[in-house]
């Protein structure tokens, strides 16, 4: 509880960014912090290793989710991949549209990432209104693999993105 509180308080908030009347948390402060990044680092183990001992591989969502993907994935003793916007993965991919407040972007990944009833952990530094986990969720399971949960850092409570979720989520902080 003591590093939970930690790291909180070391997380940064920008009132109006990326626009007006939006209040944006930001794990870039914490990670300045080396206490804090140990301790995060500590929180996401902890839970991962009680909650999900099973898991086999950790899958990270562009951009923020890559700071925590190999991080985890080494410590585990696992594999790590990416998803990513649209374009930027090689060879074959398979992709999901989904909605932002204007307008829709493309998520991808790699077909040969995961194997056929592979167990993975999706993660992000911060779940907002969900589509992007969700649209991850999905990609995931397109290639055959089975989503033991969405973890992220922060949860923004009141936009109930975890409503939008049909997997379970853990956050360490929430908002
Ligand atoms: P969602 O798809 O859940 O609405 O948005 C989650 C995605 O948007 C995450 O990849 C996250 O990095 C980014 N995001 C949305 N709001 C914030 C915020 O307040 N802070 C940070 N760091 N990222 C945000």
């Amino acid at each position: 509880a003591d590093k939970l509180e930690y790291v909180k308080s070391k997380i940064g908030k920008h009132i109006d960014f990326p626009k007006k009347g939006i209040v944006f948390r930001d794990i870039f402060g914490a990670l300045t912090d080396p206490d804090a990044c140990v301790y995060l680092r500590d929180l996401l183990l902890q839970h991962i290793r009680a909650a999900h001992p099973d898991v086999e591989l950790i899958v990270g969502l562009d951009s923020r989710g890559f700071l925590f993907n190999l991080l985890l994935a080494t410590e585990l003793g696992v594999g790590c991949a990416p998803i990513r916007k649209k374009g930027k993965l090689a060879g074959e991919v398979i992709s999901v549209e989904y909605q932002l407040e204007y307008g829709t972007d493309t998520f991808e990944i790699q077909r040969a990432a995961i194997k056929p009833g592979q167990k993975v952990l999706l993660v992000d530094d911060l779940l907002a209104t969900g589509g992007s986990l969700r649209a991850a969720t999905e990609l995931v399971r397109k290639v055959g693999g089975v989503v033991l949960e969405s973890l992220v850092v922060i949860e923004l409570e009141e936009l109930q993105g975890r409503k939008k979720l049909d997997c379970n989520v853990h956050s360490l902080i929430q908002y």
